[in-house]
């Protein structure tokens, strides 16, 4: 007993002499950060204002009904419990005193040596934030929540005023029309599966509406969908959403959001549901440590990703402006530096990159080169067996592509547990072409 109790103090001891590393935010950049920093001579605390890590690739399923909150999240202090040297603190991180070298929580501060800001996004409205409160964006589990909620909600008003003989159909048609704004990959994702959603999942659940009259519009001020894929997988994208039923509407802006739909291109579209995934801007951590941003906010960082004038702040993932040349598959490098994308992958590979930084300068060895990225390619999903793959080698759509994308996102899906529920979900939702999260909240 005394032997544990002195074994525990002098645990402690160390951990106080230890270089402090204070990670802000567990999404992909801050949780890989932290695990590769498990075992190294530091002690970390990981600060998030959620107690999980969330798989957001796969929010928009449960968004549909198709996977629900667990198997797409994970607690992030069970995720770290085997780190030792890892502490996880669940908080909202308010600021920073760059010179006294302390995080700001709402009670208390917390000190750091060495600070990795991974704090991510938010959707951007544009000047407009009060259509927010009208069409919802993606980003977390109750927005996931409140989305289903609504459009479920949708077809239940639909089939109740059906149901009416004073009904007018300009109503029902209003309650059925579903508008997504923005055809990025999540906007396009959305659009295929509630058009699917509505053509099978519910397609036999109501008498007096038929489910699949439902509307699907998709509004892209681009003149593509996915405008950052390649030509050809936009034009593929394209087609496959119009052939499940989708209306793409492409160069056209939406003006005005409010109660009774949306205008865009000076004409009004009645809707009961507008969602919105058009543009992201940067968490507010460059305002924290007053550091010079890009117009989204993004923190612009130097070629190990710290931040200028302060070698002991590092910025990775959505909230970072990194750019660094790139890898491809083979191995070959590219000429020039490109801007990192705000997917999952840079924030991955940053984060693992500055926990090597942060190693090196605690043991006094020679650190890393700049960052480079090893690009992997891009995939995006379009209903449950399509997707398009941009491999950079290679490019190519259809169930191929699907495939890949399902191996990829059961491989990073955090825990054994989740990836065999989403498969067996997959399955299922697969030969039934139902959807299990159907209930709504009280
Ligand atoms: C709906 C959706 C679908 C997506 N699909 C894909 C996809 O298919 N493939 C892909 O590669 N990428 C996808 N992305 C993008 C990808 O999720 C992001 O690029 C990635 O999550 C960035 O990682 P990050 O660590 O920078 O930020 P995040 O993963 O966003 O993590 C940020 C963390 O910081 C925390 N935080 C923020 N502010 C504070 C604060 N003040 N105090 C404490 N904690 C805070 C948040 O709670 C969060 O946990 C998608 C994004 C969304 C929204």
């Amino acid at each position: 007993m005394i032997e544990a109790e002195k074994t525990h103090s002098s645990e402690k001891q160390t951990a106080l002499t230890r270089p402090r590393v204070v990670i802000i935010g567990g999404g992909f950049g801050g949780l890989y950060a932290a695990r590769a920093l498990g075992g190294a001579s530091v002690s970390v605390t990981l600060i998030d204002k959620r107690n999980y890590h969330l798989f957001r690739p796969l929010l928009y399923q449960a968004a549909t009904g198709l996977l629900s909150a667990d198997e797409i999240s994970g607690p992030l202090r069970s995720i770290l419990s085997r780190q030792n040297n890892i502490d996880v603190l669940l908080g909202e991180v308010t600021g920073v005193d760059t010179q006294k070298r302390v995080v700001r929580l709402e009670q208390h501060d917390v000190s750091y040596d060495f600070l990795i800001l991974a704090t991510g996004v938010q959707y951007n409205y544009f000047g407009h934030d009060e259509w927010s409160r009208i069409a919802p964006s993606l980003v977390s589990l109750s927005d996931a929540d409140r989305i289903r909620a609504k459009v479920l909600l949708a077809f239940e008003q639909a089939e109740e005023l059906a149901a009416l003989e004073s009904a007018r159909t300009t109503s029902i048609q209003k309650l059925l029309t579903f508008v997504l704004v923005g055809a990025g990959t999540v906007g396009v994702e959305m659009a295929a599966t509630l058009a699917e959603m509505s053509r099978m999942a519910l397609a036999h659940d109501f008498h007096h509406i038929d489910a699949r009259s439902a509307q699907i519009l998709l509004y892209e001020t681009a003149p593509r969908v996915l405008p950052s894929y390649p030509e050809t997988l936009s034009a593929r994208a394209q087609r496959h959403l119009e052939h499940l039923g989708v209306k793409v509407c492409t160069s056209t802006s939406v003006t005005s959001i409010d109660a009774d739909g949306i205008i865009a291109n000076g004409q009004r579209v009645p809707a009961a549901t507008v969602l919105w995934s058009a543009g992201v801007l940067a968490s507010p951590a460059g305002r924290w440590i007053n550091s010079a941003t890009d117009k989204s906010g993004r923190i612009i960082v130097n070629s190990d990703l710290s931040v200028p004038d302060h070698p002991e702040i590092f910025a990775i993932g959505d909230t970072a402006h990194v750019v660094a040349h790139s890898r491809n598959l083979l191995g070959i490098k590219s000429k020039e530096p490109m801007l990192m994308p705000g997917v999952a992958q840079p924030a991955i590979q940053e984060g693992r990159y500055v926990a090597r930084v942060i190693r090196c300068r605690v043991a006094g060895t020679k650190p890393p080169g700049p960052f480079c990225y090893l690009d992997k390619g891009d995939l995006a999903i379009v209903g449950r067996a399509y997707a398009v793959a941009d491999l950079r080698l290679l490019r190519f759509s259809g169930f191929p592509a699907w495939l890949i994308w399902a191996v990829v996102h059961i491989y990073f899906l955090i825990g054994f547990a989740n990836r065999f529920f989403v498969l067996v979900q997959w399955g299922l939702a697969f030969l039934t072409k139902r959807r299990r999260v159907r209930v709504l909240p009280e």
